[in-house]
C-alpha cells in the first residue's frame, strides 16, 4: 500500500510513513486508497479475539511488515500485563445506547490504544526505512498524551522521549503520573507558561535548521508520537471493528444492521478511525462528533465553514480543548477523492485567515456521514449525574459530552459511545457531578469515587501517592533548546 501526502508532494510506505511523522510538504500521510474487508472476511473476523482482529486488519496497511513482525508488535502491545481487564470492555447500559470502555491500558485513557503499539511499529519501521539513528520524540502534552507516550516508548531500545507539560496546565494526578516515570530514556520537565508555549516551543525544535543538523551529525533524528502519525490512527480502527462484533454477540443488533459512534473529539483523530472503519465496509450509519464549549467542530458540521477565530476554554474536559483538529485534513483529502490541490488551499486560508469553507457538494458528504453536537461544562457535570443515578454508569467528563451527543441524535440505530477515559482519571470533576461539596483533594476524591460507584481505583493511580518523583524541573518555555541539548549532550 502507498501512502500519499493530503497536500500531494509526497508518496511514502507505511513504514516511511510510521518514521517520519509528518510529510515534508506539511501535509499527513493516508493511505491511497482504503483496505476493502468484505461480508465474507467480516464474518470470520468476528469469531476472533482482539489481538487476531487487530493483525488482519494491520496487515491491510503495513504491507512492507511481515505477518509474523506484526503478529509480534500486537501481542506485545495488546498483554494481559498492560491490559489485566481486557484491550476494551464493551457494555450495553440502554436499549439505545452501549459503551465501548477504551481505557483499561496503562495510563486509564484512550490513547494507550495506539500509544502501545506505535512505539513497537516505529522500531521496526526504522529498521526498514535503514535509519542508523537514535530516535527522539519530542512531546507537548496538556496531560493524557505525556503519560501515554512515556508509558508507550519507556526503555524501548533506540528512542528517547522527552515531554513537555504547562507547570499549571495539567491535573494533580496527570502530573503525579508524568513526573514520577521510570525508564532509562525518558525526560519530562515543566514548562513556565501554558500548553500554547510548550507547543510552539516543540514545534520551533521540530523546525530548527541548526538543531536538527547537529542532531544528524550526532546520530539523532526526531519523530512525533501525536495524532498526525499514521502509526497512531491504524490501531484505533481495530476497536470499531471489535465494538461493532461485541454488539452482534450479546444481540444488541444483527449481524448487517448499521450503528452510529459517538465520540468525544479534539484532534479528530479517533473519530477519522471509525471513518476508515466505514469505509473499509463495517455498516455505520453516522458518526456522532462531541465537542466541548470549544464547538468549533460543532459548527463547522453545521455550516461547512471551519473558524478558528473565536474564544479558547478551559473545560472539564481539557483533552477536548482544541481550536485546530490536526486529522480533519485527512478527512477533506477523502471526500473531495484525494484533491490534495484543493486541500492545501483550504490550509492556508487556515493558516492566513483563521478560516476557510468547503461548499456545498463537500459539506453534502460531510453530512451523509458526521453529525455534531456541543455542551458546556455545567451540562457535562448533569449529564454525569443523571447517568450515574439511572443507568449506574459512571462517565468521565469526555464521555459524558459524546453520551449526551448521542441522546441529541435521532434515528432508529443502536449507538455506541466510546469512552475515553476512566472517570477516576478526572476525579475531583467526576465527584463533584454526583455529590455537592466534594472533597478537592485528588487521592481523597478517588476514595471517595471508588465508595459510591463500587468500582475500583486503577492500581496505578492508587500507587502515585508513594511513588519517588524523578522530574522535578521547571524550566522557561525559552530554555527548551538548551534543555535537549544537555539531554542529548550535544
Ligand atoms: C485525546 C483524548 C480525546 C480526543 O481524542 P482525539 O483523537 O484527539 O479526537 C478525548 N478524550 C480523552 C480522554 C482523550 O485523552
Amino acid at each position: 500500500m502507498i501512502f500519499k501526502s493530503t497536500r500531494g508532494a509526497e508518496e511514502a510506505t507505511s513504514a516511511k510513513a510510521i518514521a517520519q511523522g509528518l510529510a515534508k510538504d506539511g501535509g499527513l500521510f493516508v493511505p491511497e486508497h482504503f483496505a476493502q474487508i468484505s461480508q465474507k472476511e467480516l464474518l470470520e473476523l468476528s469469531d476472533k479475539d482482539y489481538n487476531e482482529q487487530a493483525k488482519v486488519i494491520l496487515q491491510k496497511y503495513l504491507t512492507e511488515y511481515t505477518n509474523d513482525e506484526i503478529s509480534q508488535c500486537v501481542d506485545e502491545a495488546y498483554s494481559k500485563g498492560t491490559f489485566p481487564d481486557g484491550q476494551v470492555v464493551y457494555k450495553k447500559v440502554t436499549e439505545k445506547i452501549s459503551v465501548l470502555e477504551l481505557w483499561h491500558g496503562p495510563t486509564s485513557a484512550f490513547k494507550d490504544m495506539a500509544l502501545q503499539l506505535l512505539p513497537k511499529l516505529l522500531t521496526k519501521a526504522i529498521e526498514k526505512t535503514g535509519e542508523k539513528k537514535e530516535v527522539v520524540i519530542l512531546v507537548a502534552t496538556s496531560g493524557d498524551t505525556g503519560k501515554a507516550a512515556l508509558e508507550g516508548f519507556c526503555d524501548v531500545a533506540g528512542t528517547k522521549i522527552v515531554v513537555f507539560y504547562p507547570q499549571d496546565g495539567v491535573s494533580q494526578i496527570q502530573k503525579l503520573q508524568m513526573i514520577t516515570q521510570k525508564g532509562d530514556n525518558v525526560s519530562v520537565f515543566a514548562i513556565k507558561g501554558n500548553f500554547d508555549d510548550a507547543q510552539t516551543g516543540v514545534k520551533k525544535l521540530f523546525s530548527d535548521k541548526d538543531m536538527i543538523a547537529t542532531m544528524q551529525n550526532k546520530g539523532y533524528v526526531f519523530s512525533s508520537a501525536n495524532s498526525i502519525n499514521w502509526g497512531r490512527l491504524v490501531p484505533q480502527i481495530i476497536y470499531y471493528f471489535n465494538a461493532y462484533f461485541s454488539a452482534v454477540q450479546n444481540k444488541t443488533i444483527a449481524f448487517g444492521d448499521k450503528v452510529n459512534f459517538a465520540v468525544p473529539t479534539g484532534n479528530f483523530g479517533n473519530i477519522l478511525a471509525g471513518y476508515y472503519a466505514k469505509c473499509m465496509g463495517l455498516p455505520i450509519n453516522k458518526f456522532i462528533c462531541a465537542s466541548n464549549s470549544n464547538n468549533v467542530l460543532a459548527d463547522f458540521i453545521k455550516t461547512g465553514v471551519y473558524n478558528r477565530n473565536r474564544p479558547f476554554h478551559q473545560t472539564i474536559s481539557p483533552s477536548m480543548d482544541i481550536l485546530v483538529s490536526s486529522n480533519l485534513e485527512r478527512l477533506l483529502y477523502h471526500l473531495t477523492d484525494g484533491d490534495s490541490k484543493q486541500v492545501a488551499s483550504w490550509m492556508q486560508d487556515l493558516n492566513e485567515q483563521g478560516c476557510y469553507d468547503i461548499g456545498q457538494e463537500c459539506k453534502k458528504s460531510l453530512q451523509e456521514n458526521f453529525v455534531g453536537y456541543w455542551i458546556d461544562d455545567e451540562q457535562t457535570k448533569k449529564t454525569i449525574k443523571e447517568v450515574f443515578e439511572k443507568t449506574g454508569c459512571l462517565l468521565d467528563t469526555h464521555t459524558a459530552v459524546a453520551w449526551f451527543a448521542a441522546n441529541c441524535h435521532d434515528g432508529l440505530e443502536h449507538t455506541i459511545v466510546v469512552s475515553t477515559a476512566s472517570p477516576f482519571k478526572f476525579a475531583i470533576d467526576v465527584l463533584s457531578a454526583v455529590q455537592p461539596n466534594a472533597t478537592t483533594e485528588p487521592f481523597e476524591a478517588l476514595q471517595e469515587l471508588a465508595k459510591i460507584s463500587k468500582l475500583n481505583i486503577p492500581p496505578k493511580m492508587q500507587e502515585l501517592e508513594n511513588l519517588p518523583k524523578l522530574h522535578n524541573q521547571t524550566i522557561d518555555a525559552g530554555q527548551m533548546k538548551q534543555t535537549l541539548e544537555q539531554i542529548l549532550k550535544i
